[in-house]
């Protein structure tokens, strides 16, 4: 996976061949799909899959796709997720046709509660939660009939009608569809179709205080919407033969089909809305786009491109089989499409002053550097040169070993599109650590290439102390330790406490933009960076997008 062709090969995904399938032997008239987000929380990379399948899918086919919000928990659910969401799917390129609410339904939804009860189909049940848990049987047991099961269907209407009304407490009574409580499969145990909550409904506000439950809703949404293929994760296998079996019961204006595909499950990092928010409601990261977390609105402060993320979810494929994902794939992915697009610019996270000592004091001068060394038409750009400039403490040693094809004293090395300089002597503070470096340059090696043919084998990248710009980097690692930070007990304690750190001294080449890059740049040599949403003119923040991946190897050569 690490070939960067790999990128460009579509890998296998068994639903676009089950859809093409079904539309060309005229089951599926219409491609119609629709992405069922819950409004409890931000977008993961793991609903990226699922929203470039859905409207992926729909786009190939010549059909369309729904955003529909499955909003049926009142207590967790708020307008700040739905904007989010909505900001995040039209950040990763797809346009839905339609963007209802489950609970632009509640009245068809109640209606169709109803029809079951008069089929006698459904049935009030008025014992205790708890009670409903106990007869409810386990995976080895069956469960069995409780005493309210064979109410007639009068007494249910009423009952139904009364519960709607606010004529009882939350949990008094609840709908259950009446099917089998020895069926062997759980969710077929007579489930609850509805339940009491009195309160406000993002949506719907005081109008209901029952409200329907995700299985009962999810299926009969789709069908109101005339879905053709509802595609949702494997968790909810189980659940087909309850979305299955209330379909078959109702006069619906569609009959969808659900079809299950593993879930993505990338290597350290978390995708689960629950977890992800105790991050954020305990203040282990800096909101729900902090750059470490793999929420779209993460990944998009952290610089990942929307092309990058949708080539990433087409590698992966879509299969009915379980996996974890190399985090290295989704990098590659980002590292490919940065690569080809970024401008390229000077940076230098960790300063060392060097002064140029046979440059004149009071003259400085313009150079030229190539915004892409691969692609011509991103242009030139002028860099500003000077005696006094920034190097990277990295690219300085003492010490060092023959192969060390940086600076070192005596040592000559090239100073990216600027001039060959020798270093002469080191300049150190009381306590011994470096003030900075004297040296020399070549005047006659202009644009990088000596006069006389002399070749040095190192180049390093520089900024000009007088026109620097001052930033702030935030340069980041794994948000976890653990491989699969979902699977522990205590997944807080297997956060990286060194996942976030902050460079307060870098210096930038001034045609760096400090604000609103929708695209990162390359600072040679460092990797790619995109300026924070909160950097300013005055405290420009840049963060680091990804590492490259052979930072020295390339450059060295050159
Ligand atoms: P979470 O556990 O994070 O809340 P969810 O499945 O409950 O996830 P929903 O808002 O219900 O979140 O998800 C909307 C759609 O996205 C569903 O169809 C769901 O199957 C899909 N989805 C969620 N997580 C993943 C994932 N990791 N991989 C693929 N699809 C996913
Ligand atoms: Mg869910």
């Amino acid at each position: 996976m690490s070939d960067p062709k790999a990128v460009e090969t579509e890998a296998s995904n068994f639903i676009r061949d089950m859809i093409a399938a079904d539309v060309s032997s005229g089951k599926t008239s219409r491609v119609i799909t629709r992405f069922p987000p819950e409004p409890n929380g931000y977008l993961h990379i793991g609903h990226a899959k699922s929203i470039c399948l859905n409207f992926g899918m729909a786009q190939e086919f010549g059909g369309y796709c729904n955003l529909r919000f499955d909003d049926t928990n009142p207590e967790k659910e708020s307008v700040e997720y739905v904007n989010a969401i909505r900001r995040d799917v039209e950040w990763l390129g797809f346009e839905w046709h339609g963007n209802p609410f489950a609970s632009d339904y509640f009245d068809q939804l109640y209606g169709y509660a109803f029809d079951l009860i008069k089929q006698g189909n459904a049935y009030v049940d008025s014992q205790s939660a708890e009670q409903i848990r106990e007869t409810r049987g386990t995976l080895k047991q069956p469960g069995s009939d409780g005493p309210y099961r064979d109410r007639s269907i009068d007494e249910n209407l009423q009952l139904f009608e009364d519960m709607r009304d606010g004529k009882y407490a939350d949990g008094e009574h609840v709908l259950r569809a009446k099917i089998d409580m020895s069926s062997p499969n759980i969710n077929m145990r007579d489930p609850i179709i509805y339940r009491i909550r009195h309160i406000s409904h993002h949506n719907t506000g005081d109008k209901w205080c029952i409200y329907p439950l995700y299985d009962f809703t999810h299926g009969l949404s789709d069908a109101i919407e005339g879905v053709s293929h509802s595609l949702c994760t494997l968790e909810f296998e189980d659940h087909r033969p309850l979305y299955d079996w209330i379909l078959d019961r109702l006069q619906t204006p569609s009959r969808p089909e659900q079809t299950e595909f593993a879930r993505l499950q990338l290597e350290y990092c978390l995708t689960s809305k629950r977890k992800l928010n105790q991050l954020v409601v305990d203040g282990h990261v800096d909101g729900w786009d902090d750059p470490r977390m793999l929420t779209i609105s993460g990944m998009r402060r952290r610089g990942f491109t929307p092309e990058s993320i949708v080539n990433f979810c087409s590698m992966i494929g879509v299969t009915k089989k379980d996996s974890h994902i190399e985090m290295s794939v989704l990098e590659n992915a980002l590292r490919e499409d940065l690569n080809r697009r970024a401008e390229r610019r000077m940076a230098v996270i960790n300063p060392l002053k060097v002064i140029i000592e046979n440059y004149p004091e009071d003259q400085d001068e313009m150079l030229t550097g190539v915004n892409h060394p691969q692609d011509p038409e991103y242009g030139n750009r002028e860099i500003p040169f000077s005696r006094v400039i920034y190097i990277e403490q990295d690219d300085f040693m003492e010490d060092a070993p023959k192969k060390f094809f940086r600076l070192s004293v005596g040592r000559e090395v090239r100073l990216r599109f600027a001039y060959y300089i020798t270093c002469q002597q080191v300049i150190k503070n009381d306590d011994g650590s470096i003030n900075h470096l004297v040296c020399t340059y070549d005047p006659e090696s202009r644009g990088g290439k000596s006069a006389d043919g002399r070749k040095v084998k190192g180049t390093i990248h520089w900024v000009s102390a007088a026109h620097a710009l001052d930033a702030r980097v935030n340069l980041y690692d794994r948000l976890f330790n653990t491989r699969s930070p979902g699977a522990e007990d205590n997944f807080v304690a297997t956060i990286n406490p060194d996942s976030l750190q902050v460079r307060e001294n870098a210096r930038l080449e001034p045609a760096v933009e400090v604000t609103g890059n929708q695209l990162a740049y390359q600072f040679e040599r460092l990797g790619y960076f995109i300026s924070d949403s909160d950097s300013t003119q005055q405290q420009p923040i840049f963060n680091r997008t990804m590492t490259l991946r052979d930072s020295w190897a390339k450059i060295d050569k050159s």
